[in-house]
């Protein structure tokens, strides 16, 4: 068939329809067939107080059941959601799991969902969440919001006023990633943030870095003194919990606890303490 169209094959390589091009184009479709056929789910990672190694929330991370491909992580399909659109049906699926599953949890286990900066730019953000809160029946006290400073970036003011919406409903607000962007402290400033989340780059080098050391010294300072949680992403062993804790971090994230897992497998890593004793 290609070769009968001899004007369009010659264009196909004319405009420079790249392997990336192309693969970039059967992924967008894919994704859509794959919102009609529902095989994105959430899939949840527990948040833990350090002091007293409670779980305190989850954070909704997604994941694609794809037929041929299995299990796909975001990073492999959210930058084409973003520049297609399709992240706002993606992220309202979302907010609507994430909301439908925590209200089935006890009433001290908060969710988190992360917001893409696309989303700020769709005038329904605010009924979505409110519509993920209503049908879930889940108070809006436990659910937080992650955004990362790329949504400040863009359309300050408009985004400003959403986010002081959903904080005005109850919605809580964390910096995500914190850390990894240009000019953070200013956007602390910015917004009254709830909650920031230290990027895991730094968590990883905490032992061999005495500067990664110093900079989450300096951030679980910064928290302390604003008023701001901090929760360190990434934890994978011991060592760095114990540094976490030295320096008064208040939550952990990470594999030493668990990876993602199921909603159904919720109530297994409510159940399983794993935080050592801290005396
Ligand atoms: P994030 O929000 O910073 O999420 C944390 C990421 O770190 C997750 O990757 C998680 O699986 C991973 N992680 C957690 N603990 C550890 C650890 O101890 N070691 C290592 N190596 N990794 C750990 P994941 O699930 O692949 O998600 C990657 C990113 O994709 C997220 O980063 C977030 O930016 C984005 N994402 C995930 N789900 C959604 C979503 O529903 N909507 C939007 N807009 N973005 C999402
Ligand atoms: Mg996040
Ligand atoms: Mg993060
Ligand atoms: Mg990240």
């Amino acid at each position: 068939r290609a070769k009968a169209d001899g004007r369009g094959t010659y264009r196909f390589f004319e405009t420079g329809m790249d392997a990336r091009a192309q693969a970039r184009r059967l992924l967008e479709m894919d994704l859509r067939a794959a919102l009609q056929r529902d095989e994105f789910e959430a899939y949840y990672q527990p948040i833990r107080d350090v002091a007293s190694g409670r779980v305190v929330a989850f954070e909704a991370l997604l994941r694609w059941n794809h037929p041929q491909r299995g299990l796909i992580a975001p990073i492999s399909f959210i930058p084409v959601a973003e520049e297609t659109g399709l992240i706002v049906q993606l992220g309202e699926f979302v907010l609507r799991s994430a909301c439908a599953d925590a209200a089935t949890w006890p009433g001290d286990v908060d969710v988190a969902v992360n917001l893409s900066p696309v989303q700020f730019k769709n005038p329904n953000l605010i009924a979505s969440v409110t519509e993920a809160l209503t049908a879930s029946g889940l108070d809006a006290r436990r659910l937080e919001l992650e955004i990362t400073e790329s949504v400040l970036l863009q359309n300050s003011e408009a985004t400003l006023t959403t986010l002081h919406e959903l904080r005005a409903m109850g919605v809580r607000i964390s910096l995500d990633d914190f850390g990894t962007g240009y000019s953070s402290l200013s956007y602390l400033r910015s917004f009254p943030f709830d909650k920031i989340k230290i990027d895991r780059s730094f968590v990883s080098e905490l032992a061999t870095r005495e500067d990664s050391m110093a900079i989450i010294r300096a951030v679980t300072g910064l928290g302390r003194s604003l008023g701001i949680v901090t929760t360190a992403e990434g934890v994978e062993n011991d060592a760095q919990l114990e540094l976490l804790r030295r320096e008064g971090c208040t939550q952990a994230q990470g594999y030493l606890f668990s990876k993602p897992r199921p909603a159904s497998d919720v109530a297994i890593m409510l159940e399983r303490p794993r935080l050592r004793a801290s005396a």
